[in-house]
């Protein structure tokens, strides 16, 4: 949808697609190719593909200028986001840039905002959120990991799940249990900044159903971390992770990536055929495919309210990233079966990204390849109504903010 008005907006518009134009194919020559549709990104990637934004500083452009912010409006933000991921651009690393950042800027000591905020703006660091226990997901507030004082660190015991990025994050933030000794367990959390490479840190892989690696589980045995790893004060740890909490409705909502898939299930459509005619020509599928346009339409316009809203510790809570959250969320899900609808027999069999180099080029295995990619994507749409909150828990949340329940 076309929400770009303003002279100034849409000369910024112009630019950055100039800038995509000319640099993207520079660092990724197989930009636009099947291969590149397919292939999983990497580390190396998300680093250059980070560098070259960071050139014009439009890697953390809503950060504060200190720290390499450049003022962004909404607008600007919003267009800079629609025309990096139409490209099928690199997607940047949101839970260093979105997540910790935020909360290392507000609440983080100079050192800290010296240490780490320069490494996450050129992604030099990969973070991870280890939030997350075996009986506090939903409920953070039941999670058992104890950061024990001993001197100058804290000792760490505990078990997370179903960290994304573990197991290439140099760094975890968490939270854990503050014990200080001679005094009883803290009653509130605390946030703490842990090296991934540590002493007693072991990350285990949980394949997920669409057969990759993106999650996985964190034992924390006896890892020794300076005390100065802690952010703003012990047991006030829910006051920064509700920051960041809020900021991963809207990163996880992923409107954008709802719009590719419905252009990529709009092209499914245009090719796969029923008998003669095209599946597009089929009033089922169009109607539910012009459904889909017209709430991803509206879901755009919502992105732009959270965009434009207040954010920060002092911003009043608002029922808008829920609602994207869950609208959003639930409408992949849909996307994603209309895919599956359409491939027929097709959809039977998924397969993760193989890797780039053992790619066919035959038109027809790349195409059976696609199908598999697209059902195992479908499979992992599951997770998007459960990480970052579940549909029920927002669900409670506009209850409760929006209609005072
Ligand atoms: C793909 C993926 C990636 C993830 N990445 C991370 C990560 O990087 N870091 C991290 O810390 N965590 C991560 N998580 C964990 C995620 O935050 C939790 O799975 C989520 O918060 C739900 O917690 P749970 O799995 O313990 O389910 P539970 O909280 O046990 O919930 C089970 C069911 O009960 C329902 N329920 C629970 N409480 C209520 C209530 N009050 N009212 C109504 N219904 C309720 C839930 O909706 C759900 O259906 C990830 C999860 C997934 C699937």
């Amino acid at each position: 949808m076309d929400l770009v008005h303003d002279p100034g907006d849409v000369q910024f518009q112009l630019e950055v697609r100039e800038f995509i134009r000319k640099t993207l194919p520079e660092l990724f020559p197989e930009i636009g190719t099947p291969q590149w549709e397919l292939r999983s990104l990497d580390r190396t990637d998300v680093h250059a593909w980070t560098r070259a934004l960071d050139s014009r500083g439009w890697a953390v452009p809503h950060w504060p200028v200190e720290w390499g912010g450049i003022g962004i409006s909404a607008v600007r933000r919003y267009i800079l986001l629609e025309e990096l991921s139409a490209a099928s651009s690199p997607s940047l690393d949101s839970i260093s840039i979105d997540f910790v950042g935020p909360v290392l800027y507000t609440f983080g000591t100079p050192q800290q905002k010296r240490r780490y905020l320069p490494r996450i703006r050129t992604a030099e660091d990969f973070w991870c959120q280890g939030f997350s226990e075996a009986s506090a997901g939903s409920d953070v507030m039941q999670l058992r990991t104890t950061a024990t004082r001993q001197g100058d660190h804290f000792v760490v015991n505990g078990h997370k799940l179903w960290i994304t990025n573990a197991h290439f994050a140099d760094m975890m933030f968490a939270l854990v249990r503050v014990e200080m000794p001679g005094q009883r367990r803290q009653q509130g959390l605390s946030f703490l900044l842990i090296d991934m490479r540590a002493k007693g840190v072991s990350v285990r892989p949980i394949l997920t159903i669409d057969g990759l690696h993106h999650i996985s589980e964190v034992v924390l045995d006896g890892v020794r971390v300076p005390g100065e790893n802690l952010v703003g004060e012990p047991g006030k740890g829910w006051i920064y992770a509700r920051m960041i909490l809020a900021n991963e409705r809207n990163v996880i909502a992923g409107v954008r990536s709802a719009r590719r898939q419905l252009e990529q299930v709009r092209d499914l459509l245009q090719t796969r055929r029923e008998g003669s005619a095209r599946l597009l020509e089929n009033d089922g599928y169009r109607n539910r495919l012009a459904q889909m346009e017209i709430e991803l339409d509206a879901l755009e316009v919502l992105e732009l309210r959270v965009l434009h809203a207040p954010s920060g510790p002092d911003a009043p809570p608002s029922v808008l990233g829920p609602i994207l959250k869950v609208r959003t969320c639930e409408l992949r899900q849909r996307i994603s079966e209309l895919a599956i609808d359409a491939l027929g027999d097709g959809g039977l069999e998924a397969q993760p990204y193989p890797e780039l180099e053992q790619l066919p080029t035959d038109p027809v295995e790349l195409a059976h390849l696609r199908a598999c990619a697209i059902t195992a994507g479908y499979l992992f749409q599951r997770s998007a109504t459960i990480a970052g909150g579940t549909s029920e828990v927002q669900r409670n949340i506009i209850a409760a903010i929006g209609l005072g329940l």
